[in-house]
């Protein structure tokens, strides 16, 4: 017996490769048998061991046997056996992945929201937030005490004057205590015993009030986001059921919009890839919300501001999920399946070019990425096409790099980040969960086509070497002197695919694109390109609307010489002196200079260090430019 081990032990190790396919919960598997170094089948090798080992050829044929017999898939293992081996998968979806082949979505609890003019509340938990008075001049000079002092009667001025008796006293005797101030992001929550009008009071600090002390309006967009975040997480914490919250005052429907979207940024968990546990996750126990002491206007609108917000974080959420999936749960025809699914789910097109399209269309820079991966090329092309016709038409193309290892030029070492390449797609990520929230809005006037080139970026005998030359779908060629610089050569197909598209007049690229953005510009902020100076400034107001950091940058001309071939047109790498705006140079030789176009490089945003999640990048800032095009 030990013999029969140890051969097939050898079998497995030496001479043979074993490998096994599996399919989503199904028991279907199926082997394909073939030598490690030829490809092919070892016949010499085979009946060297079944003359020697008997025993443990016996063993080996019966499991092919089982293999073969179990599905039809097993054909392929008969086949295998015959020596016709595919090294590539075909049907990658089910390619063995530790069972995450079943990929889900995480989901937004259920709450109904409502709104109230007035400011009297009974329920399990009332929120009221506060901004913090501003200390003037005068009273720098005074004591520390002194500026406490002033600093409660300046929030006991605050307080609302609508509140139930019970409990204005009650924060009356917490602001006095000096125990809250109102700065940014501070919480005091307390229990209410006896039976007044709540079970729990929560005080939440936005800092400076931006409409007295902050001239910027991301102010008031980060003091709304802070308070619908501060909801998710005080209602979980004292575990309530209904919730008020008493508005910032004069809150107009789009602030209350960004106090959901906060929300939805203060319930994200995500649980996809754990064990249930017995009775399953704990669910977010707030199912009754009511925001107290609105106008009428914005009453009578909150059914509707909450519903629409909903499409919103629904593709904020979608997005983040995309990024934060692992790389074996998200390969391209599992994305390529969940764009099909946003597609039927929210009636929009979709297009998707496997390999042999992509081999048509000529997109060899595309094509040469993905040659070291098993997995086949996927190049998604969802539409949205408003009924009445559009006066603008728009293509969004994301980088979709399910993971990269870097090719040949390995990510290596401390700092190469490698092992966080799955959120290499994050581009792809926020144009399909841009796509997902647009689909659901549906607005006026605008068609939106939603791009992504899919793949891997791995490396086998088939992987691309760094040297090689490539050819784009526009004719140019690109010396590939660092083959993980891959990004921009599948996003030079996929700008030239979108520039054909009839009509279409403006692209906007988002790529996960350069360490170097991340070194300028920190991981709060992307870079922003464009030749054309309206398209900046419209894309600066949405980001800053939407509260998604980004910062103009340069495309001096005079660089261009740093991405010139010497043996081909051009070569994919720069140098180190400015890297993100020579891949940026290098972007926009794949666009027609008459097409509108600015490329946002996400590198730093995509990912949130601090707490280690993705952050959804994008789908808010592109959701809020395309509502505004004009
Ligand atoms: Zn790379």
């Amino acid at each position: 017996m030990y013999a029969n081990f140890l051969c097939v032990h050898r079998l497995l190790t030496e001479e043979l490769c074993l490998s096994f396919e599996t399919k989503g919960r199904g028991a279907t598997f199926a082997f394909s048998v073939y030598h490690h170094k030829n490809g092919g089948i070892p016949i010499p090798g085979l009946v060297r061991h079944a003359i020697l080992f008997p025993r443990a050829m016996i063993v080996l044929l019966v499991l092919c046997l089982v293999g073969m017999l179990t599905t039809a898939r097993g054909f392929r293992g008969a086949a295998s056996l015959g020596g016709i081996v595919s090294r590539r998968y075909q049907s990658s979806v089910s390619a063995f992945n530790n069972g995450l082949s079943d990929y889900s979505l995480s989901e937004a609890p259920a709450v109904k929201v409502g709104a109230s003019t007035a400011l009297s509340f009974r329920g399990d938990l009332l929120v009221v937030p506060f901004y913090k008075p501003s200390v003037s001049e005068a009273s720098e000079e005074a004591s520390a005490e002194e500026q406490d002092a002033a600093l409660s009667a300046g929030l006991k001025s605050l307080i609302p004057d609508g509140l139930d008796a019970d409990v204005k006293s009650m924060i009356g005797e917490i602001v006095e205590s000096g125990l809250f101030k109102g700065d940014v992001k501070a919480t005091y929550v307390t229990k209410v015993f006896g039976s007044g009008s709540v079970k729990s009071l929560a005080l939440v600090g936005l800092g400076p009030n931006p409409k007295k002390d902050g001239p910027a309006t991301d102010l008031e967009v980060k003091s709304a986001n802070r308070l619908g975040e501060a909801i998710m997480r005080l209602s979980k914490d004292t575990k309530s059921r209904s919730v008020g919250v008493v508005a910032p005052t004069g809150i107009a429907n789009a602030g209350l919009t960004q106090v959901f979207l906060g929300m939805t940024d203060g319930h994200y968990a995500d649980t996809r890839y754990k064990k249930v546990p017995p009775g399953g996750f704990p669910v977010h126990p707030m199912v009754d919300l009511t925001i107290l002491g609105v106008s009428s206007a914005v009453e009578k609108d909150v059914a509707v501001t909450y519903s629409l917000t909903k499409m919103i974080g629904s593709g904020v959420d979608f997005a983040r999920d995309l990024v934060g999936a692992p790389s074996n749960s998200k390969t391209p025809l599992v994305i390529a399946d969940l764009a099909r699914k946003i597609a039927s789910d929210h009636n929009i097109e979709c297009t998707v070019l496997g390999q042999a399209e992509c081999e048509e269309l000529g997109m060899g820079a595309y094509l040469g990425v993905q040659q070291g991966s098993k997995f086949p090329p996927q190049f998604v092309h969802l539409a949205y096409k408003p009924e009445g016709g559009a006066t603008k038409k728009i293509a969004l193309v994301g980088k979709g790099l399910t993971f990269d290892s870097g090719g040949y030029n390995l990510k290596a070492g401390a700092g190469s980040m490698i092992e966080l390449m799955k959120f290499d797609m994050g581009g792809c990520a926020a144009v399909l969960g841009t796509a997902k929230a647009i689909a659901q809005l549906r607005p006026k006037n605008v068609e939106v086509h939603f791009i992504t080139a899919l793949c891997e970026n791995m490396i086998n005998e088939e992987a691309m070497r760094p040297g090689d030359i490539l050819r784009a779908s526009n004719g140019k060629t690109i010396e590939v002197l660092n083959t993980d610089a891959e990004g921009r050569l599948t996003l030079a197909d996929a700008l030239v695919y979108a520039d054909k598209i009839e009509g279409v007049d403006t692209i906007v690229d988002l790529a996960t694109l350069t360490g170097a953005c991340i070194v300028g510009l920190g991981d709060k902020l992307a870079g922003l390109y464009s030749p054309d100076d309206s398209l900046l400034q419209e894309l600066t107001s949405a980001a800053k609307r939407a509260d998604e950091g980004i910062w103009g940058m340069p495309l001096p001309v005079e660089y261009k010489e740093m991405i010139k071939g010497s043996l081909g047109d051009l070569k994919n790498i720069g140098g180190r002196a400015g890297g993100s705006i020579t891949a940026a140079l290098f972007l926009q030789e794949f666009v027609d200079p008459k097409t509108k176009w600015a490329h946002i490089d996400m590198a730093g945003p995509v990912w949130d260090n601090g707490t280690s999640k993705p952050t959804g990048y994008g789908v808010k800032l592109l959701v809020d430019f395309l509502l505004n095009a004009k």
